[in-house]
Formats: C-alpha cells, sequence, structure tokens
C-alpha cells in the first residue's frame, strides 16, 4: 500500500523525468571519453532503460524520457518501446554537448538532429528538451530563440540553484511561460525548496543519490504540501547500474558519479510508494492555464541581474 504524504487530500502527481544516456556520455567524463571512441565502449543504457521501464509498470507510472539523440539513433526499438507503453519521449540533444561551449549555429544542429530522429521513431513530433547538464544559464539564454524556432513546446533546462558548472540562482522555481524574440516556450525548472534563503535541489540525481533519501522525502513532500504543486524529479539509467565500468574522472567526479549507485534501484522503488508521479505534460498544461489566467507567470527573459 501506498504511504503517499498527501493521501488524505487531493494527491498531487509529480513529474517524473530519465535523462536516457549511457555512463560514458556524463559531462564529467568530458575530455576522458571523447565522442570519438563512444561507439566502443561497452553499451548499457538499453538495458538500463528496460529496468527503468519495468520498474515503472510495475508501479503503474508514466515517466518523461529526455532521449540523447545519439542513443535514439542507435537503438530506435528502445525509443518504440518507451512510446508504446505510454512514456512520454523528449530530446536530450544529439551529442551531449554543454550548450554554452557551442556557438548557436552548432546547438541549431545538434537539436534539429535530435528531434528529427526522436520524432521519427516514436512517431510524433516530440515536445520537450532538456540541455546536458542544465547548461541553459546566463551565458546561453539565445538558446532558447533556437529551441523555440526548432519547433520545441517547453524546456526543463534552467535549474534555479547556485552550482559550479549550471544555475540561474534568480529564476522562478515554478513553471513558468518564456517570451523571448522568437516566440514564447514553457520553462519546467527542476525542484528545489526554500531554506535559509537559498534555493535548495530536492527532486534527482546526485541529491536524490548522494544525500540520504529522507532529503528527497522532506523536500518532495515540501513542495507538495506547502506550495501545493508538483515536483519534478529527474534520474539517469546509468544511476541503478552498480556494475558499469569505472572511468577516472578525478575525485569530485568519482565521488558524483560512483556514490551510491547499489541503492538507489531500492530508493526509487520507494519513492515511487511514497509519491505519485506522471510525466511532464501536465506541468506544461497547467503553466500554460496559469499564464491565461495570470500574467505573471510569463517572464520576459533575460532578466537583469
Ligand atoms: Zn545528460
Amino acid at each position: 500500500m501506498s504511504n503517499n504524504p498527501t493521501a488524505q487530500t487531493k494527491p498531487v502527481i509529480n513529474a517524473m523525468s530519465i535523462d536516457v544516456e549511457d555512463y560514458f556520455h556524463v559531462s564529467v567524463f568530458d575530455g576522458i571519453v571523447p565522442r570519438s571512441s563512444w561507439d566502443g565502449m561497452e553499451s548499457r543504457v538499453v538495458r538500463n532503460t528496460h529496468r527503468l521501464l519495468d520498474i515503472f509498470d510495475e508501479y503503474e507510472v508514466r515517466s518523461t524520457f529526455f532521449v540523447l539523440g545519439w542513443v535514439g539513433e542507435r537503438h530506435p526499438e528502445l525509443i518504440k518501446r518507451i512510446a508504446e507503453a505510454g512514456h512520454e519521449v523528449a530530446s536530450h540533444g544529439y551529442a551531449h554537448r554543454l550548450v554554452y561551449d557551442q556557438t548557436r549555429a552548432a546547438f541549431r544542429s545538434d537539436v534539429r538532429r535530435a528531434k528529427a530522429l526522436l520524432d521519427d521513431a516514436c512517431g510524433r513530433p516530440v515536445q520537450g528538451y532538456r540541455a546536458p547538464s542544465y547548461s541553459i544559464t546566463p551565458r546561453s539564454l539565445w538558446a532558447l530563440d533556437v529551441l523555440i524556432e526548432e519547433g520545441y513546446q517547453y524546456d526543463s533546462s534552467i535549474f534555479p540553484i547556485r552550482h559550479d558548472r549550471y544555475g540561474i540562482p534568480v529564476s522562478d522555481r515554478r513553471p513558468y511561460r518564456i517570451d523571448r524574440q522568437a516566440g514564447s516556450l514553457i520553462e519546467i525548472p527542476g525542484s528545489t525548496t526554500q531554506f535559509g534563503g537559498l534555493n535548495l535541489p530536492v527532486a534527482g540525481g546526485g541529491y536524490f543519490r548522494i544525500l540520504p533519501y529522507w532529503w528527497t522525502r522532506w523536500g518532495i513532500a515540501r513542495v507538495n504540501e506547502q506550495e501545493h504543486r508538483p515536483a519534478v524529479f529527474y534520474l539517469h539509467p546509468w544511476e541503478i547500474d552498480p556494475d558499469q565500468p569505472r572511468l577516472d574522472a578525478g575525485r569530485l567526479g568519482r565521488f558524483r558519479h560512483y556514490r551510491n549507485l547499489h541503492d538507489t534501484e531500492s530508493r526509487l522503488r520507494q519513492l515511487l510508494s511514497d509519491f505519485r508521479f506522471g510525466t511532464m505534460q501536465s506541468l506544461v498544461t497547467e503553466a500554460r492555464l496559469a499564464v491565461a489566467h495570470d500574467p505573471r507567470f510569463a517572464l520576459p527573459l533575460p532578466y537583469s541581474w
């Protein structure tokens, strides 16, 4: 039985999202595993993603899968299974390059290539994009115009936190509409909770794996109960794979990537018992409705800061 802490009131449906990439695609290994050697690496993403799909079936959860184009190109049957099981297919770009390290033209061809092959593999146009390592920052806001022009409807790449590689700490913590010259786009930020004047990430990735489970449980419950909003959770297939080959990434990189891999699947199962989850789509719809009722949910980026 679920011991959902919000079960007494109307249950909040949080968003589950998976960034579908292999262990060697992760930004921490940039420069250690060159792109030219990716095809020669032992690939584990299909097996790990099937495992996540099996777990989601078991808990009757539908998720959004932000698939790396490079993976979708090599494994279209995986994309088909994701779509046929009722999950949402979205884009994680093609080659996992940080947005702010690319030119506008290179970024455009990366997101266009990813979208074309994912649209083709799942049989419908994908709507969502999430940048590698949340790399839409004050330096790369131009990427939002490119996403709009390339037909993306929503983005989930702007994290309202301070971090060494990403984040716009002053950006809104709630979903909102970004109005740009090229048009508009719904932004669905990763979830944070406010504590001591800081926005603290509470829902996914390294924070889920490295910190004790109660942190995530407390954070999501806080967003659900105090703000009456869904949280946005994210995870990678390699995070439930303790047997993946070990790569050398320096001390901090090794800590971030390998810590608690053996525990993550059981934590995920606990999370799926404690809270309800669905795809990103309901948050996109809610954000559109929120803007229609209250123009304060539409923000003309860039901010002045
Ligand atoms: Zn990634």
